[in-house]
């Protein structure tokens, strides 16, 4: 029987949990220190806490739920892992080296809905959300790999980015965030974590409304209705004029920076033009706005989308910055591996079921 990962408890939920099963409120703290201080992976291991609550936990709870099951590594510093989860679902994770920290990108999703038309993860419809622990413990076997290969560096920064619609998962995406940002455990600080969402208005503004406090990224990509329907369909039940509302609602409530993501699509969104409406748009969200603007990594299944040419993206920042928008190109990670999000876990699924194909001729011939 698989098991629960306890990964996915927060502290207090650990704290009630061991009460409930008449331990020691202090257990669960002994508990929390073994997984994200010492960073053991076996219950038995845990030499400071109570066999009697050792053995309740291994009843119970799973710590190691992910299997690496490929790892590619680039030249500069970027590692990405393709992870198998208990049901054999394949899921991506990436380290990425930056001057001011670590950070890791988490997958909230195995697959994804929204089907944005540019993304090689949205090939793949969803088929399950992912639990928080799942979602927590692509951090530790980060951080485990840390350990091993480079010892003293630790994850500092978390973006919510990888595979996935984080708000399509929020109650485990909540847990996520109040597990690793918890300063007695990983301490992730609240303004080193970010999520990015395709833009879920309502739970744009439940996030706005909630405790979690931490840094948030919306997926623009257009600067008009009429392109953003034409590459992210979402557009259609979600309107950039809903979006900004709730954008507006969220910084009014937190007085927190937003970032707006926007991919530069050649000759489908990165003209000067665009640039300009782009700006009208963000408009008096000015001060609490930043865009930025990412080259797109081309991928084979979308063969109609192309990069930018570099003096268009130069052109496009330009412009912004004439109009006195705050705004950055994002730096290129993993260039030499598979740098698409989803882009390692799409070639995996069909080079695993290529396989399968061929063992089945061969077990027939
Ligand atoms: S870009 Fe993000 S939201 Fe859009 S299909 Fe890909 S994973 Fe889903």
């Amino acid at each position: 029987m698989k098991k629960e990962s306890i990964y996915g408890l927060t502290l207090d939920q650990l704290t009630a949990w061991l009460m409930e099963h008449g331990h020691k409120k202090s257990r669960a703290l002994q508990v929390w220190d073994a997984l994200y201080r010492k960073r053991i992976t076996d219950f038995a291991a845990m030499t400071e806490v109570h066999e009697n609550c050792v053995r309740l936990l291994e009843e119970h709870f799973s710590i190691e739920t992910l299997e690496e099951h490929v790892k590619q590594q680039s030249a500069d510093g970027t590692v990405k892992f393709l992870f198998r989860l208990q049901d054999g679902n394949l899921i991506e994770t990436v380290l990425m080296s930056h001057k001011f920290g670590l950070s890791v990108c988490v997958t909230t999703q195995v697959g994804c809905n929204i089907g944005c038309s540019f993304c090689a993860s949205g090939l793949l419809k969803k088929s399950r959300d992912l639990s928080s622990g799942e979602i927590v413990e692509q951090i530790m076997k980060v951080q485990l790999y840390l350990d091993k290969e480079r010892p003293g560096d630790r994850v500092s920064h978390v973006v919510v980015m990888g595979i996935g619609e984080p708000f399509d998962n929020f109650v485990n995406l909540s847990d996520f965030i109040r597990v690793i940002k918890d300063h007695k455990g990983l301490a992730i600080g609240p303004r080193h974590i970010t999520v990015s969402t395709s833009g879920l208005a309502d739970k744009i503004i439940e996030f706005a409304d909630s405790d979690l406090h931490v840094n948030l990224a919306i997926s623009l990509h257009a600067p008009n209705n009429e392109i953003r329907t034409r590459i992210m369909k979402i557009n259609r039940a979600i309107p950039i004029e809903k979006l900004m509302q709730a954008i507006d609602y969220y910084l009014d409530k937190t007085n927190r920076r937003i970032t707006l993501e926007y991919i530069l699509l050649k000759d489908v969104n990165d003209g000067k033009e665009h640039a300009l409406e782009l700006a009208e748009l963000v408009g008096h969200r000015r001060n609490l706005a930043n865009v930025n603007l990412i080259p797109y990594n081309p991928v084979d299944e979308h063969s109609q989308y192309q990069r930018s040419e570099s003096e268009s993206i130069t052109g496009f920042y330009d412009v912004l910055k004439k109009q006195g928008i705050s705004c950055s190109v994002r730096l290129e990670h993993g260039v030499d591996i598979d740098a698409a999000c989803g882009q390692l876990r799409s070639k995996q699924i069909r080079k695993d079921a290529q396989g399968s194909r061929n063992s089945e001729r061969e077990a027939i011939s």
